[in-house]
């Protein structure tokens, strides 16, 4: 199982990305099924984030982080099984 540190190592890379879709490799398993969506207000400029592999379904969540343009954003205005895009049950590296 990947470290805390190798997810954010991988957080970094595909932060600095967005817009743009990374195919970074995930740290625990090595599928390119990295996922990043910010959950925030609406109109909020920052939010915390959920980072997973849709392969493994591990993953970190970074708080406070700022949306850049163009990010998948998902309001929390909202109850959440509502929320889109829907987020998996993944479990958090520590
Ligand atoms: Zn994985």
């Amino acid at each position: 199982m990947a470290t805390f540190d190798e997810w954010l190592d991988a957080y970094d890379v595909v932060y600095e990305a967005l817009p743009a879709q990374s195919d970074h490799a995930c740290p625990n398993c090595g599928h390119r099924t990295l996922r990043m969506v910010f959950n925030a207000r609406p109109g909020a400029d920052v939010g915390y984030v959920s980072f997973w592999c849709d392969t493994c379904l591990e993953g970190i969540s970074v708080s406070r982080a700022p949306i850049p343009a163009g990010a998948t954003v998902r309001s929390t205005d909202k109850p959440v099984e509502e929320r889109r895009p829907a987020i998996p049950n993944y479990r958090l590296a520590t």
